[in-house]
């Protein structure tokens, strides 16, 4: 069966005028990989690094995480592979990153916040990272793109430009040659312009996009129904994002469960979005609905979910526009 798929893969993420869109894969470790790429991913566009050492009480050494990464980049030689930087903290605590007691975790020092005040992990991760790369790819710069894993690194809950810049900066002292920052905090896509100017690329994280703009504890069940990406009011800050990347002339992917959304992915595209990350089963989904929209119509679809008052308004009018369309 293996073989079969390999002789005819799946069609690459596009819009029905032939734009392409890669469709992504968020994966937590190498164990996904198989299934990932039999279900159509064209790399990886969120691996959450954190889920390999959710039970470590100490900091993993360098050597373990080559090991974690490297057989997790053989998997996706041919593809890009974006790896994010431990994003310790509120939702996901790791004992020997979040020590203090916070009374607002989500508010707290996680993400990029925590990996500055310990910045040796940041450097141990970063100097793995870049190990890892170095053996898959052998230490050769003469490789063609199929040949080669092209690893990308990106941090989480970076607020401004000197965050990016601190990130971006270290990232490429320590060998990594692709590094950008994930939008999560409304405060990135404000300035999204001066981030651009020093990352490499974007990549929205609307779960927690989203938790911050609605002001919405996205694990408290009671304000479930202000956790919803559809918002008109995230919907414009990730149009603030696209436009921001289509000035730069770079990269804005989203990664959050939004992405998996068959017809808000298709919005996503319309307002600036140049890549979609999921879970690897909502692929074919989502693969099947973009192919119905010219990016024409995409466009159009944002701009009736930002005009939209409500999450449910934009929903609906986007279904409804959506129905007439086809
Ligand atoms: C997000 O916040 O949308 C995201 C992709 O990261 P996580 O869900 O891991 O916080
Ligand atoms: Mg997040």
């Amino acid at each position: 069966q293996r073989a079969a798929e390999a002789a005819a893969p799946l069609r690459p993420g596009a819009l029905a005028d032939g734009t392409l869109v890669p469709l992504l894969a968020n994966l937590g470790s190498a164990e996904g990989a198989a299934e990932a790429l039999a279900l159509g991913a064209e790399g990886v566009g969120l691996f959450r690094t954190e889920f390999l050492f959710l039970d470590s009480t100490e900091a993993p050494s360098v050597e373990s995480q080559v090991t974690q990464y490297e057989a997790m980049l053989r998997a996706f030689v041919g593809k890009k592979v974006v790896v994010r930087v431990l994003d310790a903290g509120a939702d996901k605590p790791l004992s020997f990153l979040n020590d203090a007691k916070e009374e607002n975790p989500a508010l707290g020092l996680r993400g990029i916040r925590a990996l500055r005040a310990a910045e040796d992990i940041l450097r141990d991760q970063l100097l793995a990272l870049a190990t890892a790369e170095a053996r898959v790819n052998g230490h050769r710069d003469d490789l063609e793109p199929g040949e080669k894993v092209e690893l990308w690194v990106m941090a989480p809950m970076v607020a401004d430009a000197d965050d990016a810049e601190y990130f971006v900066s270290f990232a490429r002292e320590l060998g990594i040659q692709v590094a950008g920052v994930m939008a999560e905090v409304p405060s990135s896509a404000l300035v999204a312009d001066q981030i651009f100017d020093v990352a490499d690329f974007v990549s929205i994280g609307t779960n927690d996009l989203t938790q911050y703009t609605l002001a919405a504890d996205r694990l408290l069940g009671s304000v479930a129904n202000l956790q919803d990406p559809w918002h008109p009011a995230v919907l414009r800050l990730v149009g603030m994002l696209g436009e921001a990347g289509r000035v730069a002339g770079k990269p804005v992917g989203v990664c959050g469960e939004a992405a998996a959304d068959p017809l808000l992915a298709v919005v996503l595209v319309g307002l600036g979005v140049t890549t979609l990350s999921m879970t690897p089963a909502a692929i074919a989904d989502v693969r099947a609905e973009l192919a119905r929209h010219t990016l024409a119509e995409a466009r159009e679809l944002a701009r009736v979910a930002v005009a939209a008052t409500s999450a449910s308004r934009a929903r609906a009018a986007v279904t409804g526009l959506s129905a007439a369309n086809a």
